[in-house]
């Protein structure tokens, strides 16, 4: 028999990773980041009956519908995941999830507290949750006014709602505080890198070990 390739058959379990934050934290950055430059890492695309912003498009930063499709994919069981955020609602599409899976691939997720609790009962050994902390106060104001995208009203409402998010960071397997973005991005790979190179995710390590050690399967 001849001697298997390392890179050829050893196949790795897709994981789940979550990001959140409060908003201004600098999660949309890094999770761009992420996506531009690993090519097994598929986004997540939510469904969200929130109206679009500004040079946000359909189906690539979110599916938009109204209140009533939303309510008919939750009868239909086509959410994952789902949840009220702010005044709108949110949720994770299934079949997107189950598909890139089954491809081996790790998937992102940009999703609330509330979403994360509920993958953790799904999901299990397959998540790896990472929280994002502002570096101070005065610094996620300063972003969410940077944004000029909400009004006032809506950022003085996510300045008292970053407090209700921050206060499940607890919850979350990894904390990383974006004070400097190159730092961060690195904390970020090296999560993900490590996660990768877990035993229980190296499912094909087995029989790559059995053949190292001269074994047949
Ligand atoms: P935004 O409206 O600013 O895009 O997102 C508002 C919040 O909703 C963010 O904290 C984001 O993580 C969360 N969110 C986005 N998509 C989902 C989702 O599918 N499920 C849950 N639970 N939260 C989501």
């Amino acid at each position: 028999m001849s001697s298997k390739a390392l890179s050829m058959d050893i196949k790795r379990r897709g994981l789940l990773l979550v990001l959140s934050s409060p908003s201004g934290a600098g999660k949309s950055t890094l999770s761009r980041l992420l996506l531009e430059k690993d090519d097994q890492i598929t986004m997540s695309i939510s469904t969200t009956t929130r109206e679009p912003r500004p040079g946000e498009a359909d189906g690539v930063d979110y599916n938009f519908v109204t209140i009533p499709e939303f309510e008919d994919l939750v009868a239909q069981d086509g959410f994952l995941e789902h949840a009220r955020v702010f005044d709108n609602y949110y949720g994770t599409p299934a079949a997107p999830v189950e598909k890139a899976l089954q491809q081996g691939r790790d998937i992102l997720f940009d999703i609330d507290w509330q979403g994360t609790q509920q993958l953790a009962q799904k999901a299990k050994g397959d998540l790896v949750r990472v929280f994002i902390l502002p570096p101070s106060k005065d610094e996620l104001e300063r972003r969410l006014r940077a944004r000029a995208q909400d009004t006032d009203e809506v950022v003085a409402k996510r300045m008292s709602k970053a407090n209700q998010e921050i206060s499940h960071w607890a919850e979350y397997d990894y904390i990383i505080v974006n004070e400097d973005l190159d730092q961060a991005e690195e904390e970020l790979f090296s999560i993900l890198k490590a996660e990768r190179l877990k035993r229980e995710r190296q499912t094909g390590l087995l029989s790559f070990v059995k053949d190292l050690m001269g074994e047949e399967d």
